[in-house]
């Protein structure tokens, strides 16, 4: 039987931007912790900077021009640290970035420009601070809620080495024993909650592989009741396919692609041929949910683009420029459409800079304007992918969407490249064309349907598509 990607429509037209809120925009100092550090400091596993809801909503156009129209939060629930995966209190907004309101008022602002968002679910480990595992530290065995827990002895311990199971081992986050029943009404009824309340568009599920598959279906059947067209997204890292499909999760962050993009046009150990077959490897293995798989090139928890290209522009702008062209909903952490620079945790948590004087430029422009092609082109978002050419550094691919068509060729070596493509009858040569330099040569006199001779620079991109006709966004 063949299988059908059973995700919700809006998904394939998405363009996910990821946000830290600490480290996102500071709209009210008045909720800021005593000991906050100035904006712009150095990030410490500990420190808070006192970025906010507000702070976000202060943005929402900033995000708008960008052109993503979907915010995935890291988690915004009571919590003692900084990231907030250790959550103490699943039904409230920390104070430290607002209220329910400020979150309903968030959804609102985004609603209103056609945008959505999902918040983190994190429901593998809790806090020590969360009021079920402190009734157990109290009353041992005799708690209603040890079953919630994995206990390996009594009486509990922290120290040194905590008796009962935890996130890392460490004992300020003890893992939920998420094969018990009530655990899994909690995570329902959490999931039902804040789309009742505050109207959100779905979940991202963190450490999704912890949970079994008994509970996200009971997840994801609950959740659709309240919202028919929610969007669950897990987290993994590596083959996510038997999390994925009717009644189960919808997608997966895909940093197996993130990979395979790494090894190709930022490391170049792979040539153009190698970088099709993985590709195509992993399409096959994700079958009808190829198309809506998640591509990343960084997030919270992986050292940041423009860290990894050793702050090479031309490398980053290649890389935003595959992810938003490439089959898979594009998903951009905030920070790196402007060139931010981190290695791993804590690194990779900065403040977002707001004095475009601090930002690179070139990487926001480039940025910019791939979200909006990609926006305003069908054949990127819904269309095939047919390869073109594949020769040692050089790749360049056709993707077609109902007359829409979309061209990209990519030099990912180390020396200039003179080659010729055969352009598709589709594509007019008076059509958009983007190069990610100027001195790119495109020898256009042939006209339509003829061989076109490109000359591309190390780490250059030229895009060409049809002219464009239809509705910038348009909402299914
Ligand atoms: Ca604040």
């Amino acid at each position: 039987m063949t299988q059908k990607n059973t995700v919700p429509q809006w998904v394939n037209d998405a363009i996910i931007y990821q946000i830290f809120p600490d480290r996102f925009a500071n709209g009210d100092p008045s909720n800021d912790p005593i000991d906050v550090v100035p904006w712009g400091s150095r990030p410490t596993r500990t420190n808070f900077f006192g970025g906010d809801l507000k702070g976000i909503i202060d943005h929402v156009d900033y995000l708008k021009a960008l052109g993503v129209n979907c915010l995935y939060l890291t988690p915004i629930f009571e919590a003692p640290s900084n990231h907030r995966y250790d959550t103490k209190d699943y039904f409230q907004v920390d104070r430290m970035l607002g209220t329910t309101d400020t979150l309903k008022a968030l959804t609102q602002a985004l609603h209103n420009r056609e945008m959505r968002i999902i918040l983190d679910g994190v429901f593998a480990h809790v806090s020590d601070e969360f009021p079920a595992f402190k009734d157990v530290l109290e009353r041992g065995a005799a708690s209603p809620y040890a079953q919630w827990f994995l206990i390996d002895s009594y009486p509990i311990r922290k120290h040194p080495k905590p008796s009962y199971r935890a996130c890392g081992g460490l004992a300020s986050m003890p893992r939920l024993n998420v094969a018990n029943a009530e655990v899994h009404e909690l995570l329902c009824k959490v999931g039902e909650y804040w789309i009742e309340t505050a109207d959100i568009d779905g979940w991202r599920l963190d450490m999704a592989w912890e949970v079994p598959h008994e509970a996200w279906s009971k997840f994801s059947a609950r959740v659709r009741d309240v919202k028919a067209d929610a969007f669950l997204l897990g987290e993994f890292w590596g083959d996510a396919t038997p999390w994925l499909g009717r009644g189960k999760l919808d997608s997966s962050t895909n940093y197996l692609w993130r990979d395979a993009v790494f090894r190709f046009f930022v490391n170049q150990c792979t040539d153009a041929q190698t970088f099709v077959r993985e590709i195509q490897a992993l399409r096959e293995l994700y079958g009808p949910h190829g198309p809506t798989m998640v591509n990343l090139l960084g997030s919270h928890d992986t050292p940041r683009l423009m860290t990894i290209c050793r702050q090479n522009s031309a490398k980053a702008i290649q890389a935003l420029a595959i992810l938003l062209t490439d089959i898979g909903v594009p998903l951009i952490y905030y920070g790196d459409e402007v060139g931010l620079t981190g290695g791993n945790d804590p690194g990779c948590r900065k403040s977002m800079p707001w004095g475009s004087d601090t930002w690179n430029r070139k990487v926001y422009e480039a940025s910019r304007v791939l979200i909006n092609l990609r926006r305003r082109h069908p054949a990127l978002r819904r269309g095939d992918l047919e390869v073109i050419l594949a020769e040692g550094r050089i790749l360049a691919f056709v993707r077609q969407y109902e007359g829409d068509t979309v061209l990209a060729a990519f030099n990912a070596g180390f020396q200039w490249e003179d080659f010729s493509i055969k352009l598709p009858e589709t594509l007019n040569a008076c059509g958009e064309v983007w190069r990610s330099s100027p001195e790119i040569s495109l020898d256009e006199a042939s006209g339509r349907g003829a061989e076109f001779r490109v000359k591309l620079p190390p780490q250059g991109v030229l895009i060409m598509a049809s002219r464009w006709r239809g509705p910038c966004w348009k909402r299914v």
